[in-house]
C-alpha cells in the first residue's frame, strides 16, 4: 500500500465476512482508519492496534463531520504521508459520496484508490433469499434512493420509467419515504398487486423481513415497529423468496447465545455459532492467568529426560510450556524418548503446531479417558509430568499413582473470574435477554455466576438453555444451581455445537 494515497473501501452490507481479501489487506497496512456508521467492530480490528480511528459517522440528521470537514480530514492524513483508509458501508460509489471523495482528492492532488464492497442493494435481498434478477420474472433492476425529500419540486427520480420499464426495483434509505414511493409507483402505473419486501439489518443475525404488496406495505409498516436500516424490494422477484429464503432456515437462526470462553479461545465457538444463524452474546468470564513463579517449570524442562510420559490438558498448559521452552532457547527435540498425551484433538492439535505428535489422545476427552487409555501403557514406576492449571481435579494424579506410578503436577496458570466485563451482557443476561448459556469448562461456571450473582441463577436458569462441553461441567453447573439441558456427547467446541444443534432442532 502506498503512503499518502486514501484508499476508498467498502466494508460490504454488515456480515464481517463479506469484506473483501482486498479491504481487508489495506486495513491491515492503514495508518489512519476514517469510518462511518454501522461498521462492523470486527472489520475495524484487521486494522493495527496503532492506526488511529476516526469516527466520522451520522445518525439520521445529525452529522458527526460535514462532509466538507470529512474531505479535508481525508486530504490532511494523506498529506501527512500515511496510508489512509475510507471505510465505508456496503460499496462506496453506491450512495456512499466515494465519487465525492475522490472528486476532492483529484482536486487537492491526493492520490486515491477504490476498493469496491459488496452493496446492500445485492447482498440483503441475497440473504433474504431474493434473486435481484432471475430469467423468468427480472431481466433488469434498478438501485434508487428513497431519501429524496417528498417536498421537492423536480423529482429527479424517473418514476415513470422505474414503474414501467424496470422489472425489479431496490430503494436504500426508504425507510422516511417509504408512502410517497409507494405513491409514486403505484400513480405511475405500478400494480398494487406487485409483491414487495422490506429487509432490515440485512446479512446480520438480527436481519428482520417485512413483506407485503405495494397496496398494503405502508399498513404493515405503520403497524409493526419496524426499523431502519432496510432495503425496500419490489417486484416478481420477491415471492421466490417461499422457496429460497435460506438465512432464516440455518439452525441457530435469531438464537442469542451466550459464550462464556476466554476471549482468546472463544474464536471458533463464535464462528460456528454465527454460521448457523445465532446471535453471539461474549462474556468472557474467566481470564488465564499464568503462574508468576514458573521455576518449577523450568527445572522440570532442564530435567524432562527424567520423565516417561509428559500429559497435557489443555491447550494453556501447551502454550505456557513452549513459551517458556523457548525462553530457554530450547524446541520439541528435549522431547526425545518422551512419550507424550493429550486430553483432546485440539490440545494434541496445539502440540502439532509446535512440532510435536502425541503417542496417545484417549476416545473419551476427560481425565478418566486420559486414566482408561493410559492403563494398557503405564509400567509401575514410570515417571509422569502433568504440567495444568492450579486447583485442577485430583482424580488425574490419584488414579495415575495407583497405578504404580511416579507423578509430578505443576500448576501453570489458573482461571480467574475476569475483571472487566461488558455490563451491557451482563445485565441483558440477568433480566432474560438470551436464549442460551455455553459453559466449557467448570471454571467457566464459578465465574458467570460471581458475575451475574448467585441471586440471579435461577431466572437466568429459567429464561435460558443451559449447554455443558461435557458432564464434569454439567456437574458443576448443576451444583451452582442450574439445570443443564444439553451435554455434549464429544467433549469439544464441536461436539458442543453438534449438541446444541440437535437440541434446537428438537
Ligand atoms: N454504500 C452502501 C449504501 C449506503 S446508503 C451500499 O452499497 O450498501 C445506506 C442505506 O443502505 C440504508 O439506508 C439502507 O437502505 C441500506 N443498507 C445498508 N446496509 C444495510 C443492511 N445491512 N440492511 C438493510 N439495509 C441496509
Amino acid at each position: 500500500m502506498k503512503r499518502g494515497t486514501v484508499y476508498l473501501v467498502g466494508a460490504g452490507p454488515g456480515d464481517p465476512d463479506l469484506l473483501t481479501v482486498k479491504a481487508k489487506r489495506v486495513l491491515e497496512k492503514a495508518d489512519a482508519v476514517i469510518y462511518d456508521r454501522l461498521i462492523n467492530k470486527k472489520i475495524l480490528s484487521y486494522a493495527g492496534k496503532d492506526a488511529e480511528f476516526i469516527y466520522v459517522g451520522k445518525t439520521p440528521g445529525n452529522h458527526a463531520l460535514s462532509q466538507e470537514n470529512i474531505n479535508e480530514l481525508l486530504v490532511k492524513k494523506a498529506r501527512e504521508d500515511n496510508v489512509v483508509v475510507r471505510l465505508k458501508g456496503g460499496d462506496p460509489f453506491v450512495f456512499g459520496r466515494g465519487g465525492e471523495e475522490a472528486l476532492y482528492l483529484v482536486d487537492h492532488g491526493c492520490d486515491f484508490e477504490i476498493v469496491p464492497g459488496v452493496t446492500s442493494a445485492i447482498a440483503v435481498p441475497a440473504y433474504a433469499g431474493i434473486p435481484v434478477t432471475h430469467r423468468e420474472s427480472a431481466s433488469s433492476f434498478s438501485v434508487i434512493t428513497g431519501h429524496e425529500k417528498p417536498g421537492k419540486k423536480e423529482s429527479s427520480i424517473p418514476w415513470n420509467a422505474l414503474s414501467r420499464e424496470t422489472d425489479t426495483l431496490v430503494f436504500l434509505m426508504g425507510m422516511g419515504n417509504i408512502a410517497f414511493i409507494v405513491e409514486q409507483l403505484t400513480a405511475k402505473g405500478k400494480d398494487c398487486n406487485t409483491p414487495v419486501a422490506l429487509v432490515r439489518c440485512g446479512t446480520l443475525p438480527e436481519q428482520e423481513i417485512l413483506s407485503g404488496t405495494l397496496g398494503n406495505i405502508v399498513q404493515k409498516v405503520n403497524e409493526s415497529s419496524f426499523q431502519p436500516p432496510a432495503v425496500l424490494i419490489v417486484g416478481e422477484v420477491v415471492k421466490l423468496r417461499e422457496k429460497l429464503s435460506w438465512a432464516e432456515k440455518r439452525p441457530l437462526w435469531g438464537k442469542r447465545i451466550v459464550v462464556t470462553r476466554p476471549q482468546a479461545q472463544a474464536g471458533s465457538l463464535v464462528e460456528k455459532i454465527t454460521e448457523r444463524g445465532g446471535v453471539v452474546v461474549e462474556l468472557p468470564v474467566i481470564e488465564i492467568v499464568k503462574e508468576k513463579d514458573l521455576q518449577k517449570l523450568q527445572y522440570m524442562i532442564e530435567n524432562l529426560q527424567d520423565f516417561d510420559w509428559v500429559l497435557f490438558t489443555s491447550v494453556n498448559a501447551v502454550d505456557i510450556f513452549f513459551r517458556e521452552m523457548a525462553v530457554q532457547m530450547l524446541d520439541a527435540r528435549i522431547f526425545k524418548g518422551i512419550s507424550v498425551g493429550a486430553i483432546g484433538p485440539v490440545t494434541g492439535h496445539r502440540l502439532k503446531q509446535y512440532g510435536l505428535l502425541t503417542d496417545l489422545i484417549p476416545r473419551q476427552y476427560s481425565a478418566e479417558g486420559i486414566i482408561e487409555a493410559l492403563k494398557k501403557h503405564i509400567q509401575p514406576g514410570q515417571n509422569i509430568l502433568l504440567p495444568r492449571a492450579q486447583g485442577a481435579r485430583t482424580i488425574l494424579p490419584e488414579e495415575l499413582k495407583a497405578l504404580g506410578a511416579t507423578i509430578e503436577e505443576i500448576a501453570l496458570y489458573r482461571a480467574a473470574t475476569s475483571p472487566d466485563i461488558s455490563q451491557e451482557a451482563a445485565a441483558d443476561i440477568r433480566q432474560g435477554n438470551i436464549d442460551m448459556i455455553t459453559f466449557t469448562s467448570s471454571s467457566t461456571v464459578s465465574a458467570f455466576v460471581d458475575i451475574i450473582g448467585k441471586e440471579h441463577v435461577r431466572t437466568v436458569d429459567a429464561t435460558a438453555v443451559v449447554a455443558c462441553i461435557g458432564p464434569i461441567t454439567a456437574d458443576t453447573a448443576r451444583a451452582a444451581g442450574f439445570g443443564v439441558d444439553i451435554v455434549a456427547e464429544k467433549y469439544t467446541i464441536e461436539g458442543l455445537v453438534e449438541a446444541i444443534v440437535r437440541e434446537v432442532k428438537r
